[in-house]
């Protein structure tokens, strides 16, 4: 079956309010197999709104049509008047409409006022849906051609009164067919590369459907898995899932909201290990994402912004005698940092960033800007990694993914179980 999200509001039309609406309703039917084809979003304006309900209702292919919003009991709520021409009945009062109202302020210990009653206007033969969050009732409208409901706009009421009330009703319309997604997060391997080894599992019209997009250098792969009931769309993804994580193997570090600091959190506290990171480039960013996660101080000890060459020298030791002969930037300026930052702090392991976030301060071609180095030092020794990120990137851009590869760097030692 196919569908129209009918979006009312002149706060939406003019950009004031984000239909959210709109998508988590489109999100939830896709889910149970109806096809979204429709997105409409209309000013309040009841004659617009009637002759756009009209059209959808009698000319377009789709027989499912849901409208939120202007429920309400103001001027500006016309969705019931708008309901009620484009399907040719008269608005009446419903006493039973009227008396989830009264309930509602009831309950509320309110006075309900006038100007609420017409809440309880409901066009001629439509079906009440309930609000228990709110003081207007949705309205259905129930015919062989199709189904139509207008919910109300408050994001929490329309919610409820989906689920609550126009699920049921369609439970025998939408088949029992489930689209579930499930997202996976890469990180250190480019788009290209994932896609030849994903490459069978990617062919269009494939199900379970993957794809990939790419955002700040973390490649996400995206699988929707599509079948006749929940428990088989469930096993379905399951089994891709699983598929996917075999076949790229570490560089997946997570999944849904994830980000790496949360990865590179978990195994911190799994491995029970507890880290310090000296920063120059990228002045406390990595000490700042490392923080991000709530329960960070289980790992987190300190972070050093060891700006300046002085600062190098005096707060982690490094050799002014280095700075000199092999640069600020530099592999043994990386490693002197590392090591100085774990001595200095305690921690089981500390991580070090030096480089050039540009846009100016590059000497190419031996330090181009975006050149950066990374060092990480355990129980076991150090390792230092170059990295070109590029020139043409800006510097938010290689302070962020200098972040990314140090947290990186750090999840794969922890990964690999060998910190001591
Ligand atoms: P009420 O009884 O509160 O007046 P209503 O059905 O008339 O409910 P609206 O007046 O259209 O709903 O919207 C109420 C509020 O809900 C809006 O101010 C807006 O913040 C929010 N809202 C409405 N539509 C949407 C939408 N599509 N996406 C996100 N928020 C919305
Ligand atoms: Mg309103």
């Amino acid at each position: 079956m196919q569908a129209a999200i009918i979006s009312v509001g002149t706060e939406l039309t003019t950009g004031q309010v984000v239909d959210t609406n709109a998508a988590w309703l489109a999100g939830e039917l896709t889910q149970r197999g109806v096809q979204v084809v429709e997105h409409i979003t209309v000013a309040d304006d009841v004659e617009r709104l009637a002759n756009v309900i009209r059209r959808t209702l009698h000319e377009s292919a789709s027989k499912l049509m849901v409208v939120t919003g202007g429920l309400g009991p103001t001027k500006d709520d016309v969705t019931r008047e708008a309901v009620a021409a484009a399907i040719g009945q008269p608005l009446e009062e419903s006493t039973e409409a009227l008396a989830q109202i009264e309930d509602f302020f009831l309950r509320l210990q309110r006075r309900m006022s006038a100007v609420d009653r017409v809440q309880a206007m409901i066009p001629r033969g439509a079906t009440i849906l309930p609000n228990r969050r709110g003081t207007a009732p949705g309205i259905g409208w129930i015919r062989d051609n199709g189904y139509l409901f207008a919910l109300p706009g408050v994001p929490s009421e329309m919610k409820a009164m989906f689920v609550e009330s126009v699920l049921p009703l369609l439970e025998g319309v939408t088949d029992k067919t489930r689209t579930l997604e499930a997202r996976l997060h890469c990180f250190g391997i480019g788009e290209a590369k994932l896609g030849e080894r994903l490459a069978d599992l990617m062919n269009r019209g494939r199900n379970p459907l993957i794809g990939t997009t790419a955002s700040g250098a973390v490649v996400t792969v995206r699988i929707l898995a599509t079948a006749c009931d929940e428990a088989e769309a469930k096993s379905k993804l399951a089994a891709d899932v699983a598929e996917v994580r075999r076949r790229l193997g570490s560089a997946v570090f997570g999944d849904a909201e994830d980000r790496l600091q949360e990865a590179t959190a978990r195994l911190l506290v799994r491995e029970r290990k507890t880290v310090a990171v000296a920063e120059s480039c990228t002045g406390g960013l990595l000490a700042s994402s490392l923080t991000d996660v709530p329960g960070s101080s289980a790992y987190f000890l300190r972070g050093y912004v060891a700006y300046a060459d002085q600062a190098k020298i005096d707060l982690l030791g490094v050799s002014e005698a280095m700075i000199a002969s092999e640069g600020a930037v530099s592999e043994a300026v990386a490693r002197a940092m590392a090591v100085g930052c774990r001595d200095a702090s305690g921690a089981d392991l500390a991580l070090s960033i030096t480089g050039i976030a540009g846009p100016s301060g590059g000497i190419p071609p031996e330090k181009p800007v975006g050149l950066v180095y990374i060092g990480l030092v355990d129980s076991t020794g150090v390792q230092v990694k170059r990295f070109l990120f590029g020139e043409h990137l800006s510097r938010d851009q290689v302070r962020d993914r200098s972040c990314k590869a140090a947290l990186n760097l750090l999840r794969l030692r922890l990964l690999e179980g060998g910190a001591a």
